[in-house]
């Protein structure tokens, strides 16, 4: 194995400062950066935290044996699993030398606890200089803080380490101030342990060097997670192209322009310039904007600094008339009463006659409703229809959103998707078991509540498995595992009835119109042209068709294919003699199941399904017709990926199949299919991704091999992996999505896969009140925020 090559390098300039660029083309998905905190502490405005573990000291607490002056955990001390000593040694013998020279008092410590970050960097001068000075060269808008109020603030600790006799030889006579500020502009926060009794944690702040450096943007492209053991990983959230810089998000995505600017500008000192907020659509959301109240179709945006203008009739209003109008909505939004679902659904009600449909009040409404009907579905014996088709309709409405704002992995996208996964597949089952819907419609949303639910899964699984979100994700691969179960049942029946089920299951059609943009394609267009149709009478009704945008019309006279084809529209053909057929042109996907293979050591393992995407172009529709029938792709992919994968299983162990040379298939599959197609002098677009399971595993056939004992034995090494991986079907997912990302450490995902594994068996995972509570709150938003000194409050 080679080392991988960097991910990212450091550049600089005027406008962003030393910010990080992507050294190659980086997937999402793929792991940027990790980063142990510099310093980690508790917020400025923690209650009383342990020095050394973090947990919260409620109302007593013991000082430490040796220094005799950190506050530290009573009765039996920290918990044992402890990652790192936060007070340590270097920490302890500095204390207890300060307590000889200068008679610190515990209590000193313990009314200074919001200043014990700064202590601790400042500690950190001389005992790791390459770090402090890396630490030294942060951005600190120094300047722009003297003589407003987070200096006034920071002067407390200025005085409380001044206190300490420790600065004699310093200079510097703001040294402090920058450390405070150092601290301020860049630390991350970082969620302390949860007390066991009670499941909260403090908020502590932790200062990461290498992801201190990343840009903002209000659009980010990366994804941030922080977990028990307080390591940060960066993660690719998007596709980011070599020399692109990376942003990371230091405000709430979901907020408009505005609240946005405000939060940059108060804790980080700098006016956000990016695409986002240049542009007053807010990337076609109209997040901030306003139903226009003269024409009441358009939206009325923040245009220049005096005026809002109308995107429909062009009219203006004066500013301050649009701001109070805005303000209003905020203000009554601050009164209502956030978990009472009436109040809720009057407040969406009345804000959505003034505010634009996606309006970040709006959004925020509509998430917490979603959260307070999925309790109430939860929590109620017999749930009505009505609650779940609600809860859909707002993850629905939200989702388009989320994607625009933040595109690809995103934590708030994913939590969403789950939701809606989970009243889907609710109300399908209502519905079903009060006969009100067949067995295959039932088979219908299922397939669509799974589709929603591995796109869940698949940004799930790179949260650290010790986090909140890391347990959702254990708990929805639970119900994966279910689903599927209840899926195959589902099939069975309809199969033992007699009735055969066609797999394509589709989305139901959007209720917001960004949702077209979200999911292209899934758009529904028919039922204005159906009206159409009808219109025209039953004459027409047999010589008129409709060729969907994305295929090609091809005919067919008494069997026999016309040398024509029809693009996208309506067109006419003489009724009962021609009959004409749809071929998709657009990307399209064909599914291969269970294929079963043999490895070269005998053992049998199955594909459970290769998805294999392609593409036809428009003008070899009628060659490939009339070489392969309409049905080209059985003959052109599905036997062909048969044949191909059976060749090279044979020629393979089973070792080699799943661990070495995995993520080769898909090249393996992809240029044979290619060529295939491309001797056919077909043009298609062919890739293939696949997903693997080892259904059986036949041990007896090891012994048939009669091989030597060594080689006896590294078979049983790949059946034990390989077993492993037959547990967690879906966690399968998470190796693909990283091999492919990433197809240099797959032996290290292969061991993160484990940790899925042993998390999703563990039975201590604590499934209570703290996943139903994070849905949708702000505390898991797709930032991790950073905190505003104290003093300071947006808005
Ligand atoms: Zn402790
Ligand atoms: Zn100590
Ligand atoms: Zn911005
Ligand atoms: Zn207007």
């Amino acid at each position: 194995m080679t080392a991988p090559a960097a991910r990212y390098e450091v550049q600089t300039c005027e406008k962003l400062g030393r910010y990080l660029v992507a050294a190659r083309d980086l997937k999402a998905g793929e792991t940027i950066l990790s980063d142990e905190p510099f310093v980690l502490g508790p917020n400025s405005e923690s209650s009383l935290v342990c020095f050394n573990c973090y947990l919260p000291l409620m109302s007593k607490f013991v000082v430490c044996k040796k220094c005799a002056v950190a506050p530290v955990c009573p009765g039996e001390g920290c918990p044992e699993n402890l990652h790192k000593k936060w007070h340590s040694d270097m920490e302890c013998d500095f204390f207890r030398s300060i307590k000889l020279t200068n008679g610190l008092h515990p209590m000193t410590l313990v009314q200074n606890v919001g200043s014990l970050l700064a202590l601790r960097a400042f500690m950190k001068r001389t005992i790791e200089a390459q770090a402090w000075k890396e630490f030294m060269q942060l951005e600190t808008h120094l300047e722009e803080r003297k003589g407003t109020r987070v200096w006034e603030f920071s002067e407390d600790t200025v005085k409380f380490i001044q206190s300490l006799s420790i600065m004699d030889d310093i200079p510097d006579s703001e040294l402090i101030q920058k450390i405070c500020a150092a601290i301020d502009v860049n630390s991350f926060e970082v969620r302390g342990p949860a007390v066991p009794a009670l499941g909260c944690a403090e908020i502590l702040r932790g200062v990461y060097l290498k992801a201190a450096l990343l840009a903002h943007d209000c659009v980010g492209n990366t994804h941030m997670s922080i977990n028990d053991n307080n390591l940060l990983v960066c993660h690719a959230s998007t596709d980011i192209k070599k020399g692109e810089p990376i942003f990371y998000n230091y405000t709430d995505p979901l907020k408009g322009t505005s609240i946005r600017q405000q939060h940059l500008l108060i804790g980080k000192y700098f006016k956000c310039t990016c695409s986002r907020c240049s542009d007053v659509t807010e990337i076609g959301t109209y997040m901030s904007s306003v139903i226009c109240p003269e024409c009441k179709t358009g939206y009325v945006s923040h245009t220049t600094p005096e005026e809002w203008s109308c995107n429909n009739c062009a009219k203006t209003f004066p500013e301050n008339n649009m701001s109070f109008k805005v303000q209003c909505c905020v203000d009554k939004f601050g009164v209502i009463n956030k978990k009472d679902e009436k109040e809720l659904e009057e407040y969406i009600r009345n804000v959505s006659l003034i505010l634009a449909p996606n309006h970040y009040l709006l959004v925020e409404a509509k998430q917490r409703l979603a959260g307070v009907l999925r309790d109430t579905i939860n929590r109620e014996p017999r749930p009505t229809k009505k609650l779940m088709r609600r809860k859909m309709e707002l993850c629905k409405e939200i989702l388009p959103v989320i994607e625009i704002l933040c595109p690809g992995i995103s934590r708030t996208k994913a939590i969403t998707l789950y939701e809606l996964h989970a009243a889907m597949v609710q109300l399908a089952k209502k519905l079903f078991d009060g006969r009100e819907i067949s067995g295959s419609a039932y088979m219908d949303e299922l397939m669509s509540a799974e589709k929603l639910l591995k796109r869940s899964l698949e940004m799930l699984f790179i949260e650290p498995g010790n986090s909140p979100e890391g347990e959702l994700c254990a708990k929805a691969l639970e119900e994966y595992r279910a689903l599927k179960a209840t899926m195959s049942g589902v099939l069975d029946a309809l199969h033992s009835e007699g009735k055969s089920y066609n797999f394509h299951a589709n989305y139901q059609p959007p209720f917001n119109p960004l949702w077209n943009r979200f999911c292209p394609g899934m758009a529904d267009q028919s039922s204005v042209l159906a009206l159409l149709i009808l219109a025209v009478g039953v004459t027409v009704h047999f010589s008129l068709h409709k060729v969907e945008e994305g295929h090609v019309g091809v005919y067919y006279r008494g069997g026999a294919l016309l040398p024509v084809t029809s693009q996208p529209g309506f067109h006419m053909m003489i009724p009962l003699l021609t009959s004409y057929k749809a071929i998709q042109t657009t990307l399209q996907t064909d599914e291969v199941k269970n294929v079963p293979c043999g490895t070269s050591g005998g053992v049998m393992i199955y594909f459970e399904r290769i998805e294999v995407v392609n593409k036809l172009e428009p003008i070899s529709v009628l060659d490939m017709v009339r070489n392969f029938t309409a049905d080209y792709d059985k003959t052109l992919i599905f036997n062909k990926v048969h044949h191909e994968l059976n060749q090279f299983c044979s020629a393979h162990t089973l070792h080699e199949v799943y661990i070495d040379l995995f993520d080769q298939i898909d090249e393996n599959l992809r240029t044979v299919v290619e060529k295939e197609a491309e001797t056919a002098r077909r043009k298609a677009v062919i890739e293939a991704e696949k997903e693997a399971q080892v259904a059986k595993i036949q041990y007896e056939q090891k012994i048939m091999e009669k091989e030597s004992l060594q080689k006896i034995e590294l078979i049983e090494d790949s059946i034990h992996k390989a077993k492993q991986q037959t547990k967690a079907e879906a966690d399968f997912y998470h190796l693909q999505k990283q091999a492919e990302a990433n197809k240099l450490l797959l032996t290290r995902e292969y061991l993160e896969l484990k940790r899925y594994e042993a998390l999703a068996l563990n039975n201590k995972i604590y499934f209570g009140n703290d996943i139903p509570n994070m849905f949708l709150q702000a505390t898991v938003g797709d930032s991790v925020p950073v905190p505003i000194p104290k003093g300071v409050k947006v808005e």
